[in-house]
Parts: structure tokens; sequence; C-alpha cells
């Protein structure tokens, strides 16, 4: 390894730096990610997880991005069907808040936005949006009945977590080398390459590689001056967001996005079957706060948001579970921390030399534009990287080829063969899975034959699976983010899970 030389090292494994090493294996070259912690150990297991163009960035003018957004909507619901599916959204209506046509005709160029810039050659597969009655139309459920009216819209629920260990398995596939807990200590040009130091698990080691991406997500600046020492214009808006989960406030499948009298919206989501999820915060911070943690300002602030429309208020003593994380924002001087840009913006950096090592950093972006980031990365890097053409849009990510059937279809032939495995437990398999589910249940044909049952879900076959093949290592890797078995578990079973991994790994 010292003396290894790579086309391009990476560093973080964030779904940023994930999708890069997917793209650029995919293209042939040898690809080296690095990241101090887990895979999606920062910002990326802590979105929202909406595959959406952002409704609410229309008020911004993002166009560009709410287009791209949109149409990427439609490639990973293509690629990858079992962690991506539609959702529908309710906006109940506030006068007051936002007139009816000012909402009417944000969700007519929602609709139309995607396709028209794009041109993906066919329309959204997902449904337009409508003005509907809520209680009625069964829509109001869960919410005050002093809500009569709302709009109806659609956009897509992710796994952020596995997202982007489904891209690194992908990345490690067309041969990349996949580090984690392996930090990115610095680098320096040498020979029009560069030579850079890395901490692993085994101490430091040099490695030598044509060039860099810098997707060290809230940590790009810090990369930059601390470890590279290289100046550049841009600068990160560092804004922590937090989540809150509840119990279920109702039956139903659909979402809401409520309007808040700051004019910020908040989100109500479906989660893990039993939760609702609530979010998200707006905080300023700085490099100080990186280890996010919600304050108690912001339960608060998100349960008050929540119970001006719930049926039921929403208290802090409700909250099962919260997490927080830092959005690393290319900064456009915006002073509303909600208003700063959600783009991304690539920086290339070649030392004044035009045929200099290059290194990239990417500042900004969204779990729903990686894809096309990625691409955007490797057109920059086009000089050094010649002539292989963009392909990811193709692929399925693993455990994303259904074999031409619908997920329902998926679920539906697994009950069939697997009669006597239990359905919950088949049908959440199936959404982390996908088509590798298989791989796990093995020979299994009953619960017994999937090994010791750790409870809230998790049997020993998955853990084995996820140690060996998704780099999950510690208790918190696999309950909080390969799976979120951590929602359905005691304090007890949790300790089982720790104590395995550790006699394990
Ligand atoms: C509250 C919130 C809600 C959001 N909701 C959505 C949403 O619904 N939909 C959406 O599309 N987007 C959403 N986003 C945005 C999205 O989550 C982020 O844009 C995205 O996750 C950023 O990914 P990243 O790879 O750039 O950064 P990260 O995920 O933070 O990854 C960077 C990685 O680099 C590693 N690293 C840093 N320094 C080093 C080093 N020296 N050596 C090795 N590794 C290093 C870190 O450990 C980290 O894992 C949300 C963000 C937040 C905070």
């Amino acid at each position: 390894m010292d003396t290894e030389h790579y086309d391009l090292l990476i560093i973080g494994g964030g779904i940023n730096g994930a999708g890069i090493a997917r793209d650029a294996a995919g293209r042939g070259l040898k690809v080296l990610l690095v990241e101090q912690g887990d895979l999606a150990s920062a910002t990326s297991s802590a979105s929202t997880k909406l595959i959406h163009g952002g409704l609410r960035y229309l008020e911004y003018f993002e166009f560009r991005l709410v287009a791209e957004a949109l149409a990427e909507r439609e490639t990973l619901l293509r690629i990858a069907p079992h962690i991506v599916w539609p959702m529908e959204f309710v906006l109940p209506h506030e006068s007051h808040l936002r007139p009816a046509w000012v909402i009417r005709a944000g969700l007519f160029l929602y609709d139309h936005l995607g396709h028209r810039m794009f041109g993906s050659g066919s329309r959204s597969s997902l449904p337009t949006s409508k003005g509907v009655r809520l209680v009625p139309d069964g829509y109001g459920a869960g919410l005050k009945p002093e809500f009569e009216h709302g709009f109806v819209y659609y956009d897509c629920w992710v796994d952020d977590a596995r997202l982007v260990v489904l891209n690194a398995r992908s990345a490690a596939a067309h041969g990349a080398t996949i580090l984690t807990h392996t930090r990115f200590v610095s680098a320096r040009r040498d020979g029009g390459e560069w030579a850079a130091t890395l901490n692993g698990e085994r101490g430091k080691r040099t490695v030598h590689a044509s060039a860099i991406v810098n997707a060290a997500g809230p940590w790009v600046r810090q990369v930059l001056d601390e470890a590279l020492k290289i100046k550049l214009p841009a600068t990160v808006r560092l804004v922590k967001g937090s989540h809150i989960v509840v119990p279920r406030i109702h039956e139903e499948g659909h979402a809401f996005i409520l309007q808040n009298p700051d004019r910020r919206v908040i989100f109500m989501i479906p989660y893990e079957r039993q939760f609702t999820l609530v979010g998200t915060t707006d905080v300023p911070v700085t490099r100080d706060d990186f280890r996010a943690r919600i304050s108690r300002q912001e339960i608060d602030y998100l349960c008050e948001a929540a119970s001006r429309y719930a049926e039921k208020p929403i208290t802090p003593g409700m909250v099962v579970w919260t997490y927080s994380g830092v959005r690393p924002l290319y900064d456009d001087g915006s002073e509303n921390p909600s208003a700063v840009t959600r783009d991304y913006h690539l920086l290339l950096d070649t030392g004044g030399e035009p045929d200099g090592a290059p290194v990239l950093s990417v500042f900004g972006g969204k779990i729903t534009t990686y894809r096309r980031l990625a691409e955007q990365v490797m057109e920059k890097l086009s000089v050094r990287f010649p002539g292989k053409p963009a392909w990811t849009h193709a692929e399925p990510l693993p455990g994303g080829d259904l074999e031409g059937r619908s997920f329902r279809g998926l679920l539906l032939d697994y009950r069939r063969r697997h009669p006597r495995l239990p359905k919950l437990w088949l049908a959440r398999m199936l959404r982390r899975h996908g088509a590798l589910a298989e791989e796990i249940i093995g020979d299994a044909r009953e619960e017994r034959g999937l090994g010791r049952n750790f409870g809230g879900g998790l049997y020993e076959r998955e853990l084995e699976y996820l140690v060996g093949n998704e780099w999950a290592r510690d208790v918190e890797d696999v309950l909080w983010r390969r799976t979120k078995c951590g929602l359905h578990m005691s304090t007890a079973q949790k300790v089982e899970v720790r104590d395995w991994l550790a006699a394990r790994v």
C-alpha cells in the first residue's frame, strides 16, 4: 500500500465522496476513498431523507437546482427502487401565510420543471399536484379539524445512509478501494502528482495520486486550509439541522409539509411504521460544533411547529429519538440561513500551473443531486482523465435490479418463496437490501435459520452480512445507519449487538 499509486484519491465517505468514487471507478479509474469515521457518519445520515426538487427553493428562484433535482428523482427511482420510493405530501392551506394562487403557481412549476429543463423525453412518473379537501378526502388524518383545504404533491423518500453504502459497494465492485476509519492528514504536490499522508488503524502511510477530490462536507474548508494549505475564494456556511422522532400521529401513508409563521417549512413524515419524523431546523454553527446535537430550543421549536397543526399536541416528552447534522452550504452571502443556496459549487485548483496536480473541492449539494454532482466532477477532471462516458444513470445500485418487477412484485415473490419467514421482517429486508436479500436469507427457511435474534428485526445472519460486505464495525454503524433497528430495540438488546460486534470485528 505504501508505494501504491491511484488515479483519484477521494476525501470523505458521505454521499458526495461515495457517489464520485462509484462514477470514477466505473469509468476505469483506480480510486481510493478515505473516510475518517464510518460511511455516512456525518451529514449524509442526518438529512430529512427526501429525494426532492425542493418546493420551497422556488421562492428563492433556484430554478436550475430544482429542475436538476426533479429530474434526478426519476433516475434514482429507476436505479434504486428498493431504497427510494414515491411519497405523497399534503400541504394544509393557510391563506395568511401564502395565498392559494402562489402555491398553485409553485406546484405547477414543480410539476413541469424537471422534464422541461432536462428533457428526459418523458413526463415524470409521479402523479401531478392537486387541490384537496382535507377531511372528506382523508388527508386531514392527525390534523386539527380547522384545516379544511390543502394541496397534494409528490416527492420521494430515500434511506440516505444506505444510499451512501450502496454507492460505496458499487464503487468497490468496480475496483475502488474504500478505507473507513482512515483520516486524510495532508498532501503535497510532487512531480505532477500528489503525495498524501493518511492515518488509519495501522498508523500513518503515504499514497500517491494523480488527482484529489475534497468531498469532506462540513470539513471542506478545514481540509483546504490545514491539510492542503490551499487558499480558495469560496467559503462554506455551516447550518445545523435537527429532527425529532415521535410516536406516529396518523395511520395514512402521506407526509405533511407545514408552513411556519417564520416562513420556514417543517416536514412531518411517516417513519419506520410506528413513528413520525419531524424536521428540520436551520441553526448557524461554527466549526467547533461539528459533533452536531439537537438543543432544547430546537426540540421546543419543532414540537411547537408540529403542534400548530397536529390534532394532539406534540410535546418534548414524546420524543423517542433525535438526530442532527451540519449542512455544508456554499456561502452566497445570504443573511438568513434558510435562504443560503442549496446548490453545489465545484472548485478546481491546479497550483497555478495549467497541468499541475488537480484538487477539486465540493461545496454544498444535496443528497438528491449527488449523482449529477459526481458526473460534473468527472467532467471537470476530464483533462486528466479524458474520454470515458457518463454511466451511473443506467446501472442499478446494488440490490436495485428487480428484473422487471416492481418493489411490490419483489415482495410478493419473496413472501411466496419464503412463507415461514416473518412477513414484516421480509419487507424490511427488501427495503434495506432489495434483490440482494437472497444473499442474507441463503438456505434459511424459517426464523431459526436466521441465527441469533437480537430483537428489533435484526438477526445474526444480517449482522454477519453487514460486517462482511458493508464496512459495518460499531454498534452505531449497524443500528442507526445500515439499519434503523435501534429505534425498535431495548437498551439491553443494543448492548448485546455491541458485545457481539466487539467479539467479532
Ligand atoms: C438537517 C438536514 C436535512 C437535509 N435534508 C435533505 C433532504 O431531505 N434531501 C437532500 O437531498 N439533502 C438534504 N440535506 C443535504 C444533504 O444531507 C447534504 O448535502 C449531504 O449529505 C452532504 O454530503 P457530503 O458527502 O458532502 O458530506 P458528509 O456526509 O458530511 O460527508 C463528508 C465526510 O467527509 C469525512 N471527512 C471529513 N474530513 C475528513 C478527513 N480529513 N479525512 C477523511 N474523511 C474526512 C467526514 O467524516 C464525512 O463523513 C440535508 C442536510 C441536513 C443537515
